[in-house]
C-alpha cells in the first residue's frame, strides 16, 4: 500500500500529485467527509482555481502568509485582492481567510548569500520552505486536518520541490500535506480565465525585491516574460519558454 507521507527522493520528478490528489478527493466524495484545509495562497489569482476547486472537498480556510512581497504596497494590495476575491466567488462552501504576520526581515534572512540567484533556483526553494513551514504551524495550531499551497499552479514553480518540501513539513508538524499539482487539469488556463471573470490585479513578477528586478530586466530587454506567476495568457500557452525557463530553474 502506498505510503501518502513518503518523502520522494530521486525520483520526485516522477511521481504524480495529481494522481494522488485525485484518489483522495474520491475517497472523500465516497464517504461523504469534508475535512479541513488551512490552503497557502500566494496570492488571488493563483488561489482563483484552486478554490474553485476545491472548495467542494475541503472546509477552506485561506492562509495569506508571504513575507517575500515587495514592496509593502504591493503586498497590501495582493492582500486586499485575496480578500475581495473570497468575497466574490460563488463557491460550494464558505471559505474563511487568515492573514499571517508581514515579517520582511524573515525573508532576507534566508534569502542572505542568495540574491543573486536566478528566479525558480535555490531561493525560491528556501522561500517555498519559509511560507510552508508557516502554514505547517498555523494548521498545527489551528487544529487544521490538511495544508497545502496554491504555488504549484504556476508553471514557473517546482511542483516536486513543493510537495517534497511540504511532506517533510508534514512530518515536523504533524498535520498531513495534501499534495498536489494544481496546474494540471488546465488549473493554471482556468485560474487565468477566472482573474478575468473576476477583474483581478495580476502583478507581472513574482514577489520579491529580487523577482521584480529580473522583471524590469526582461521588460527593458524587450523579454516577453514579463511575469511569473501571474502571466498574461498568450503566455501560458508557450510551452518551449517554459520548459527553458524551468530547465534554468533546476
Ligand atoms: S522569485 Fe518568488 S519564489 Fe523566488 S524567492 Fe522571490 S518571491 Fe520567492
Amino acid at each position: 500500500m502506498e505510503d501518502k507521507n513518503k518523502t520522494p527522493g530521486a525520483s520526485a520528478r516522477k511521481v504524480n500529485y495529481q494522481k494522488i490528489l485525485d484518489k483522495l478527493l474520491e475517497e472523500l466524495s465516497r464517504e461523504g467527509r469534508r475535512p479541513s484545509l488551512l490552503l497557502h495562497s500566494c496570492c488571488a489569482p493563483c488561489s482563483s482555481y484552486v478554490l474553485e476547486y476545491l472548495s467542494e472537498y475541503f472546509d477552506i480556510t485561506v492562509f495569506y502568509y508571504n513575507p517575500n512581497i515587495y514592496p509593502r504596497e504591493e503586498y497590501a494590495e495582493r492582500v486586499r485582492e485575496q480578500q475581495r476575491l473570497i468575497g466574490a466567488m460563488h463557491l460550494a462552501h464558505p471559505v474563511h481567510f487568515l492573514e499571517g504576520a508581514y515579517e520582511p526581515r524573515r525573508f532576507y534572512e534566508m534569502a542572505e548569500g542568495y540574491e543573486a540567484c536566478p528566479e525558480g533556483g535555490e531561493r525560491c526553494f528556501k522561500c517555498y520552505r519559509l511560507r510552508l513551514e508557516e502554514a505547517a504551524r498555523a494548521a498545527k495550531d489551528g487544529g487544521f486536518d490538511y495544508f497545502t499551497t496554491t504555488l504549484s499552479i504556476s508553471p514557473l514553480k517546482n511542483a516536486g520541490k513543493l510537495n517534497e518540501i511540504g511532506l517533510e513539513l508534514s512530518e515536523e508538524w504533524g498535520v498531513p500535506y495534501l499534495t498536489s499539482d494544481f496546474k494540471k487539469k488546465n488549473g493554471y488556463k482556468r485560474s487565468v480565465e477566472l482573474s478575468e471573470v473576476y477583474g483581478l490585479y495580476r502583478q507581472d513578477y513574482c514577489g520579491c525585491v529580487f523577482s521584480r528586478a529580473e522583471a524590469q530586466k526582461r521588460r527593458e530587454n524587450s523579454d516577453p516574460r514579463t511575469g511569473t506567476s501571474c502571466r498574461r495568457p498568450e503566455e501560458a500557452d508557450d510551452e518551449k519558454r517554459r520548459s527553458e525557463w524551468r530547465s534554468e530553474a533546476v
